[in-house]
């Protein structure tokens, strides 16, 4: 047995002082107790007052095989096995970040799918979740992904392709996006008789759909069908950002997990000239959506530029918590309703018996200011001390 100590434990949910977690021998969670003497061949460590335990992140919208490039068409390796080398160096540059698990929201020719059928040591990466490439129209946002872009009344042959290739989830383009010349996140892709079909047929093969929505109208043809999450959610206008306060109510009761995408590394300019301009209201907006009752997760679109790379995430948080002013909620947002976004609620987010024990610990008391998540001392996957100082960079 493992015991690991720290000043504060967050188990995903509350907070616990003096306090430590259990970790058996297959790498779960036994329990957060009050710190107690160790039990006979216990292996203990104690990472002293000051520091902080939680689960480990959970980024629930990565592009892990991008270059984080201005141009991410050209940033995407195009030479045999290139998506993967990166994808690699990227996921092992999140765990050292903290990031546990992610999933990746659009790669190209299943590069993430197979690499998370077939990586050697699995605990040396996060754990992994991929859609393969997006559906989207021909030309649309992120077309280049795409082997062969989908019509809207083919949607449902995509989606059973990309089961039959064993995706964790479908990803679709609804709106359009910041990243792809000639889209407009303002404009719909699809309608939403084909969005309906899409969404049912990932549903009969029993897979989640993540819809990528911008638009007031996207956002509106997502609750209709019932899309499991919607990315970004930034209701971009042609001329600046709405939120329209029905659809917002719209989407708390719908209960659809509303996965954002904020922040990036200080000082980076935004994917776009559009987005920039725009980004003061969007991060508005998520304390709106927030305090109406949706159910938002933070996450990062890692890859999508160069201010978004692949350890983006405690910038993210940043945001979120300082626009909700709750660090302890927003600390939720990105470990137990993170996993709970990706149907994982039972396996890892949460430190209770028999969950992974992904853990994070950090320098300094992140429920009262999140910039400690900046200062990573340790990381864990399933128990096994994965990142942090004492352990050496591959
Ligand atoms: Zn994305």
């Amino acid at each position: 047995m493992l015991i690991i100590r720290a000043g504060v434990v967050f188990d995903g949910d509350a907070l616990h002082s003096d306090s430590e977690v259990l970790v058996g021998q297959d790498g779960r969670v036994l329990e957060v107790r009050r710190v107690q003497p160790p039990p006979e061949r216990a292996r203990v460590i104690d990472h002293g007052g000051g520091t902080t335990l939680l689960p480990g992140l959970v980024d629930g919208h990565q592009h892990l095989s991008w270059g984080c490039t201005a141009n991410p068409e050209e940033g995407l390796p195009r030479e045999p096995g290139g998506q993967r080398e990166l994808a690699v160096a990227n996921a092992r540059r999140a765990l050292a970040a903290g990031v546990t698990t992610i999933q990746d929201l659009g790669d190209s020719g299943y590069a993430v799918v197979d690499l998370r059928n077939s990586v050697q040591d699995a605990l040396s990466l996060p754990r992994l979740r991929a859609s393969g490439p997006p559906i989207t129209t021909p030309g649309g946002h992120c077309h280049f992904l795409a082997g062969a872009q989908t019509e809207p009344g083919e949607v449902a042959a995509a989606v059973r392709r990309r089961a039959e290739r064993g995706v964790d989830v479908i990803k679709v383009m609804v709106s359009g996006g910041n990243i792809t010349a000639g889209s407009l996140p303002w404009e719909s892709q699809f309608d939403e008789d084909s969005l309906r079909a899409l969404v049912d047929e990932a549903h009969a093969v029993g897979l989640p759909v993540a819809a990528h929505a911008h638009a007031a109208s996207a956002l509106r043809d997502c609750i209709h069908v019932g899309v499991d999450a919607v990315e970004h959610c930034t209701f971009m206008t042609a001329d600046g950002v709405d939120h329209d306060p029905g659809l917002v109510g719209a989407l708390a009761t719908s209960r659809i997990f509303v996965r954002t995408t904020p922040g990036a590394t200080p000082g980076a300019p935004a994917p776009s000239p559009a987005l920039a301009a725009r980004m003061q209201q969007i991060v508005q907006g998520l304390g709106m959506l927030r305090d109406r009752g949706a159910r938002v997760v933070v996450a990062t679109d890692a890859g999508v530029s160069p201010g978004k790379p692949h350890d983006v995430m405690a910038h993210a948080l940043l945001v979120f918590g300082h626009v909700t002013g709750d660090p302890v909620d927003t600390l939720r947002a990105a470990t137990s309703r993170a996993a709970d976004a990706l149907g994982l609620a039972g396996t890892c987010g949460l430190l209770v018996p028999g969950l992974a024990a992904d853990l994070l610990v950090v320098r300094g008391e992140a429920a009262v200011d999140l910039r400690a998540l900046l200062e990573v001392e340790a990381v864990y996957r399933e128990g096994k001390l994965v990142a942090g100082p004492s352990v050496a960079t591959p």
